[in-house]
């Protein structure tokens, strides 16, 4: 159903390596497309389950490739380069990414359908789904995708008037030698991923990257929301590639687009839509992606009117902020996908007084960031491996806390104190990865919004000790 012709990339032999969920369809994609292909995993069980491709190591093949197909999640050079990278590297074989593949394809197939990519540390998701929901009800065939999902490769070949849109992860970003973004977004820049790119120069190198081989008639579209995103904005500007730098904010008044939470959505020609009309979208950091989102769906070509409407139908994505349940008056909020403390700071500023639920594997700053929003948060609920860094950091600041160690503990214990203390909100805003105790952020939400739905109305106790039984409890400030 792909639409790319069988011979595409007849003659051409490609090994992709790491068959997850970019791996496995990029390897049935370049086979599909006519390329030779040899599939590699470390793991057996994903070598077991490629079923109908040739699985070999590469390096064992004896054979020229054009390129290394290289999952995201593996590394080619921090921590520790993987083997197979180390080798391609000392043969001279391009590592690509997926989405430069696609790149290829689509101009290969003769398709001038146009490419946006979007990156920063947090809000990529967020805003690829929203742009491509307002390119979508403006009538525009679009395909959207890449880190978010579906695959890059994946996608279905587009007319020429259609539109990619790639979430961009900085692993990705580094494996990319010809796809040119007409329209290219990064939108923050905050502490993540160090481990694999060394330091914050090499995370904003990396994600300075989307705007490589831009030139005339293309866009870069920047947030100036934290300053070392604002020193790219300038630094673009000066650049002189010839593209327009357009510079969004989460805050009126501040870029070529911006908005505030409760506010207008604005540019310079004057206000799109309220934001209190699109009820998917709270938080200035939602505002910020609504900026990026109006910027680029008009240089797209989408009419005002119809971006409008878009922004106020949209949706919205699991895990980000999303109300999985309201109990007694309470709401319970499924923020899983905030992974450090940057996106969770977004969904705590949210709420006024609400019960926290955090924990996991804490991010490098941990959540020293967070402290100003500590007077909102009646109560904490802790879990998983790194619980204890993050007591300390309650502790520190007398916030009411309790280790609850479980998900499964945590919104039971929630549950009760929010009645308790008549508290509107439950939020699960982790700050952390998941790996310790689930298989992503993912499988945290759902087993959140599960869990949830299980909780019994009735069983939830308005007196007595909402975390009898578990340790390290401090429900009194200190
Ligand atoms: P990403 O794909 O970059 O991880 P998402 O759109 O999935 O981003 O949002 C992840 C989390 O980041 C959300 O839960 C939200 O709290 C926060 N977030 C979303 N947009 C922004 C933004 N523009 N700036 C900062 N934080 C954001």
């Amino acid at each position: 159903m792909s639409g790319f012709p069988a011979t595409l990339f007849a003659g051409q032999r490609f090994a992709v390596v790491g068959l997850g969920k970019n791996g496995l369809p990029a390897a049935h994609a370049l086979l599909a497309m006519g390329a030779e292909v040899v599939a590699w995993d470390d793991t057996e069980a994903a070598r077991d389950a490629a079923t109908g491709l040739t699985v070999q190591d590469p390096r064992q093949a004896g054979l020229h490739f054009d390129a290394v197909v290289l999952s995201p999640g593996i590394p080619h050079r921090l921590p520790k380069p993987h083997p197979i990278a180390v080798w391609a590297q000392a043969a001279g074989i391009p590592i690509l990414t997926d989405a430069e593949l696609l790149y290829r394809a689509v101009r290969k197939a003769g398709s001038k359908a146009r490419f946006v990519g979007i990156t920063g540390t947090n809000g990529k998701s967020t805003s690829t789904a929203l742009l491509a929901h307002v390119l979508t009800v403006a009538g525009v065939p679009t395909a959207a995708g890449a880190n978010l999902g579906p695959a890059a490769l994946a996608l279905p070949l587009l007319p020429d008037n259609g539109v990619y849109v790639l979430e961009m992860s900085s692993y990705m970003l580094e494996r990319l030698a010809t796809l040119r973004f007409d329209a290219a977004a990064m939108l923050n820049l905050s502490v993540d991923h160090l481990d694999r790119h060394g330091d914050m120069d090499g995370y904003a190198t990396a994600k300075r990257a989307i705007f490589d081989r831009q030139g005339e008639g293309d866009l870069q579209v920047v947030g100036i929301d934290d300053a070392r995103s604002r020193a790219l904005a300038a630094a673009l500007a000066d650049a002189g590639s010839g593209a327009t730098v357009r510079t969004i904010s989460g805050r009126l008044g501040e870029g070529s687009a911006d908005a505030s939470p409760g506010g207008m959505l604005c540019d310079a020609d004057g206000p799109i839509v309220a934001m209190a009309a699109c009820p998917t979208l709270p938080g200035s950091h939602n505002a910020q992606n609504a900026a990026a989102v109006a910027v680029m769906a008009q240089f797209l070509g989408v009419a005002r009117a119809a971006l409008a409407q878009g922004l106020r139908s949209y949706p919205g994505l699991p895990h980000r902020q999303q109300t999985v349940g309201r109990i007694g008056g309470v709401s319970y909020v499924n923020d899983s996908k905030a992974t450090n403390a940057d996106a969770a700071e977004r969904a705590l500023v949210c709420y006024d007084r609400l019960i926290w639920i955090a924990g996991g594997m804490a991010k490098e700053d941990g959540i020293d960031p967070l402290v100003p929003l500590f007077p909102r948060i009646v109560h904490a609920f802790l879990i998983g491996r790194d619980a204890p860094i993050l007591a300390a950091t309650l502790r520190a600041h007398a916030v009411p806390f309790t280790e609850a160690e479980t998900l499964e503990n945590a919104v039971r214990l929630s549950a009760q104190a929010a009645a308790e203390s008549h508290v509107p909100v439950v939020l699960l805003s982790p700050a952390c990865a998941s790996w310790d105790q689930f298989t992503g952020y993912d499988q945290r939400g759902d087993r959140f919004a599960e869990l949830v739905r299980c909780l019994d109305s009735r069983a939830i106790q308005t007196s007595g000790d909402a975390a009898s039984g578990h340790r390290a409890q401090e429900r009194k400030p200190r």
